[in-house]
């Protein structure tokens, strides 16, 4: 791109890092183990590893295997949730009711039984891609389809001072995909900081060179697949502890309202 002057510096293993640089990728079990997994996060963080490894440069990878987010996705600086698509069969279909109930008090509630058909409908507006459709149905009539697809949210962390819950940034993305963003993490870093490397999380970074910079960067030559869907717009909401902003009384804020 005509707006990156550099390349990311190379990596002297004898020198060290200069900033706290890529942190060890954490997973949940997946589907290894977990019946709710929808992907094997195993093999997700070893495909990951040699792409933000060494790296001069902060990224925190969190993967959980399903929408539980057991692993907390969202306080990291790039969340990844298997999520699962799935196929229906409507001549499988016995109508018993199971998935809309299991959508209706576990998920989304996006499922129906049409008993003039004898058949379950969905609106697909809002599935979560949880999987427990599927999981619940005896007679195969819901599958999931073969290829992995993932959540990606944004620029979450944990912290003493200012916390924020990261944000949806892509849904229904493959394996490519997430791979190819990644790749061009240390890039869009490196743009920010200008090649001087500082212990800066996810979020913050993004808000240094604005979300549609931040897109323009790291979408840069990948394909996304057709069901991928991408954030237009992003906006966290961070809590800021140091100045207790949320509780003091509003006579001690500097502005609460017009003078009366
Ligand atoms: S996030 Fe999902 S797959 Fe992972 S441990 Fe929790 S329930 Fe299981
Ligand atoms: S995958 Fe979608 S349709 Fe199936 S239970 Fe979850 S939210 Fe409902
Ligand atoms: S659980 Fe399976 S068989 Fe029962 S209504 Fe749903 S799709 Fe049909």
């Amino acid at each position: 791109m005509d707006t990156i002057s550099h390349e990311p510096h190379p990596w002297d293993p004898k020198a060290g890092y200069p900033t706290i640089g890529a942190r060890n990728i954490t997973a949940c079990v997946g589907n290894y183990h977990c019946i709710c997994g929808n992907t094997n996060t195993f093999e997700l963080a070893r495909k990951i590893e040699p792409i933000i490894f060494p790296s001069h440069y902060h990224i925190k990878i969190n993967i959980s295997g399903c929408p539980n987010d057991c692993n907390k996705a969202h306080l990291c600086d790039f969340g990844i949730i298997g999520v699962a698509r799935m196929t229906y069969h409507p001549e499988r279909c016995i109508a018993c009711g199971a998935c809309v109930r299991v959508c209706q008090h576990g998920a989304t509630r996006v499922l129906s039984a049409n008993p003039a058909i004898g058949k379950a409908e969905k609106d697909p507006c809002c599935c979560v891609g949880c999987g427990e459709c599927v999981r619940v149905c005896p007679t195969s009539a819901w599958t999931c389809q073969e290829t992995k697809f993932y959540r990606v949210i944004l620029g979450g962390r944990t912290g003493r001072q200012t916390p924020r819950t990261g944000k949806m940034f892509l849904n229904w993305a493959t394996e490519d995909v997430i791979l190819g963003v990644l790749k061009n993490w240390q890039k869009f870093s490196a743009w920010v900081m200008d090649n001087k490397p500082e212990y800066l999380h996810g979020g913050p970074l993004i808000d240094r060179a604005g979300y549609k910079k931040f897109k323009e960067i790291i979408l840069d030559g990948v394909e996304l697949n057709p069901e991928c869907l991408v954030a237009e717009d992003m906006f966290w909401h961070e809590t800021e502890y140091r100045s207790n902003f949320n509780v003091k009384p509003l006579s001690m804020h500097h502005t609460a309202g017009p003078k009366v």
